[in-house]
């Protein structure tokens, strides 16, 4: 799939946009403080519906106006689907062909992105909560199975987590209710694990093949899914329900003495290993930016094989981060299947021999103006 046109108004510094882009690759080209991130950004709030760098949607209107709104033209295999997203005071609305979606579930899916910023080279040696934010989003964008059992467990966490507090406090002592919220817990915590440990594992296989490739056949990158509930009851999400109820069963008192969930997949994590060895803990700061490179290359297979389409990839100052080698199989990787934006603030030191006849706009105080 790819992002045919796009209008903006009043999208952070663009108070008005009207482009259309090439299928594949686009250099956004500009200086500091420009509005190339922002150009990603909106692109990427139009499939995902919220930022990647900002839980606030306001910050997304621009200042001084009272909404922001985005649209998009997306080319599939099966024809176009037009998409807008309108923020403002009054929240978000979303349209897919001119008519209401309510539902994220029937708007997600229809843009499928993969954003890969600076910060994600720290994929592997960041924090847990990074790591398990990235396999949500990338999950739940290929599998609206994966995001509707998420955000029930979610919701029914959130639910137990309050309540083991109020229990605490004694401001009640009904268990019975705490077991009915243990039951959707991990009812919905069963199949979030089962269905991670699941593309964890296809993910993988992927990766390890863009991994060697770039490290010329040197290491062997494997992919784990960590998680209290044991491996062999990753196969299927009714096995991982009945071994987390057998840890909340276990964990109960623990629980009700800190007056929070101690068990599910919200704590769980992702280990990468490369020859045998964690290579968070034990791996050069080379070899991590290489995993964080294999991975998020990976994700664009695992999004075909899993929607039948390629995603739309967004690449925020990344080639610059990145040696002539690994720039070489990112953007072999990318070459002529997958539509590409890729911002900079300069085309030295890029290597343009393998980026074929792109479509370069100037970024210039929020205007967008194509060059080629
Ligand atoms: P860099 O090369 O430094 O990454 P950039 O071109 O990616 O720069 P952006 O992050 O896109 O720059 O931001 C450009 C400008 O957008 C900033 O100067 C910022 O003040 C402005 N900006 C951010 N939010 C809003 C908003 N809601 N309304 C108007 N302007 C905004
Ligand atoms: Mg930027």
């Amino acid at each position: 799939m790819y992002l045919k046109h796009l209008e903006l108004r009043n999208y952070r510094n663009y108070a008005k946009v009207s482009t259309d882009f090439s299928p594949q690759i686009n250099v956004l080209i500009g200086s500091n403080a420009q509005g190339k991130t922002n150009l990603l950004e909106s692109v990427y709030v139009l499939a995902i519906t919220r930022s990647h760098r900002s839980n606030n949607d306001r910050d997304l209107v621009r200042f001084g106006a009272d909404f922001a709104r985005i649209d998009g033209r997306v080319s599939r295999k099966l024809g176009n689907t037009d998409l807008r997203l309108v923020i403002s005071s009054q929240g978000k609305r979303a349209k897919v062909n001119n008519l209401d979606a309510p539902k994220l579930s029937a708007y997600m899916g229809k843009l499928n992105v993969i954003l890969f910023a600076p910060e994600d080279l720290n994929l592997v040696k960041g924090s847990p909560a990074l790591r398990r934010r990235f396999i949500d989003m990338e999950f739940g964008q290929m599998s609206p199975a994966y995001l509707a059992n998420l955000t029930m467990y979610k919701k029914a966490l959130k639910q137990r987590n309050a309540y083991l507090k109020q229990l605490k406090f004694h401001q009640t002592k009904n268990l019975t209710f705490l077991d009915v919220l243990t039951d959707q817990v991990a009812q919905y915590g069963g199949a979030v694990i089962a269905a991670r440990a699941k593309l964890l594992q296809d993910m993988g296989k992927f990766a390890a093949v863009i991994h060697s490739d770039i490290t010329r056949g040197g290491e062997v990158l494997q992919l784990r899914y960590v998680s209290q509930v044991h491996d062999d009851a990753f196969g299927d999400a009714d096995a991982a329900t009945a071994r987390l109820q057998d840890l909340f069963a276990k964990s109960r008192q623990r629980e009700l003495d800190q007056g929070t969930s101690l068990v599910g997949p919200h704590r769980d994590d992702v280990q990468f290993i490369v020859n045998d060895r964690d290579v968070a803990t034990f791996g050069s700061q080379g070899q991590q930016r290489t995993t964080a490179l294999a991975v998020k290359l990976a994700e664009i297979d695992l999004m075909k094989q899993e929607t039948g389409e390629y995603p739309v990839l967004l690449l925020d100052d990344v080639l610059s981060e990145l040696d002539d080698n690994r720039q070489t199989h990112l953007l072999r990787a990318i070459q002529d299947k997958v539509q590409t934006f890729l911002t900079t603030t300069s085309l030295d030191g890029i290597a343009r021999e393998i980026i074929q006849e792109p479509a370069i706009f100037h970024v210039d105080d929020g205007t967008l103006t194509r060059m080629d």
